[in-house]
């Protein structure tokens, strides 16, 4: 597992301290659990970094995770192994205190003001200066370690994809199938699931989030899938149709699935085409969306077409029409339209891509013509 943990923390450090020193900060304090596992390489769910501009950084922990620290962390880290009579934020001061640290920033957006007050009571002399997405938009370019990660999470998905496909029945329940494919998930490699997937029979694909429950595959023949991986650390995202086979659906309900589907399809085909360096990430929701809604479908296009994904399944970018991100190499993210019909059901295709020098790498391989969405009879 150890083999699996990022392992670059170091050079994301040093780029960070850099942008730290030049805006006349000492250090950041990083509380976000999700950023110290991409700063300091530790998966464990407690410890705060205290990221120096100048120096040596250091992991806040507690004696549950020296042993975990020692594998997975680089010799590039001090670590702070907190007595289990004082608090998070009493070790936090100590060692804020000990840094000298005068000027010290922390992630407004991951810091609790009851946290914030406490630090500040106990580090009178210490200005804190609120900080927001800092560490988020590094984490919105992937380094090479990081990719194949996700490419790992991919792999998994789509292997456990290909067992849920073989062993459908139409039988099967919604949550039977969330439930299975969870297994399926672990089975081929990954951690987890990177979410709980979403099942959705027939009419209840309507709901872009819907919640499995005790509709069988049969009642409507079809039904929509959106799962990911988490592997161990990574994350995969994708979304397919499934069919199943023969002619248990009315011939009327079998045309106007495919043309929805279609739709779908090519509307996707086009945001990806749109996809290279520099291109404002808002004009790839618009290469889809403005298709969607030539083709009538615009008001059922309810969601953005895409988001980033990473150590989490929502990161940045965000691919949609309000979005200022801009596209640069090295950028993962999901491109997943979708047309939702009350009362008749809802198309989405979602793949993963990555940004490249001169357009895109589609980094999801499983089929999605329309033939492919046909289970095996
Ligand atoms: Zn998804
Ligand atoms: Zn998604």
């Amino acid at each position: 597992m150890s083999g699996m943990t990022p392992r670059m923390p170091p050079r994301r450090r040093s780029q960070l301290a850099r942008a730290l020193k030049d805006d006349g900060l000492d250090a950041l304090l990083v509380s976000s659990i999700v950023h110290v596992t991409y700063l300091a390489g530790f998966t464990g769910s407690s410890a705060l970094l205290l990221l120096m501009a100048r120096g040596r950084s250091v992991l806040i922990s507690d004696g549950r995770y020296e042993q975990q620290i020692a594998q997975e962390c680089d010799d590039g880290l001090d670590v702070h192994i907190r007595p289990h009579d004082k608090t998070v934020q009493q070790a936090a001061a100590e060692v804020i205190g000990k840094a000298g640290v005068r000027t010290l920033g922390f992630e407004s957006q991951h810091l609790t003001v009851a946290d914030l007050e406490a630090l500040s009571a106990a580090l009178p002399g210490v200005a804190w200066a609120p900080q927001q997405g800092r560490v988020e938009a590094l984490r919105m370019i992937k380094d090479a370690a990081e990719v194949e990660h996700i490419r790992v999470a991919i792999r998994a998905a789509e292997r456990a994809y290909e067992m849920f496909r073989a062993t459908l029945r139409p039988g099967d329940t919604e949550l039977e199938l969330a439930d299975a494919l969870e297994g399926y998930l672990r089975r081929a490699g990954a951690r987890s699931a990177a979410f709980p997937p979403i099942v959705a029979v027939g009419e209840r694909a309507a709901l872009p989030h819907a919640q499995p429950g005790a509709t069988a595959v049969a009642e409507a023949g079809w039904l929509l899938l959106d799962w990911g991986a988490s592997a161990p650390w990574y994350k995969s995202d994708l979304t397919r149709v499934l069919r199943l086979p023969g002619d248990g659906r009315p011939r009327r309900v079998e045309s106007k699935l495919e043309k929805l589907y279609t739709v779908v399809l090519t509307a996707q085909a086009r945001a990806i085409a749109a996809v290279r360096p520099g291109v404002p990430a808002k004009k790839v929701d618009a290469a889809a969306r403005s298709y969607l809604t030539a083709a009538g479908y615009g008001e059922q296009f309810s969601h953005g077409l895409g988001h980033g994904i990473g150590l989490q399944v929502h990161e940045g970018p965000a691919v949609r029409a309000n979005s200022d991100d801009v596209l640069r190499a090295g950028m993962v993210f999901t491109i997943e339209p979708g047309v939702y019909l009350p009362g008749f059901g809802g198309v989405r295709i979602e793949d993963d891509v990555l940004v490249t020098p001169d357009g895109c790498e589609v980094l999801t391989r499983a089929a999605k013509d329309w033939p492919a969405t046909e289970l095996p009879g």
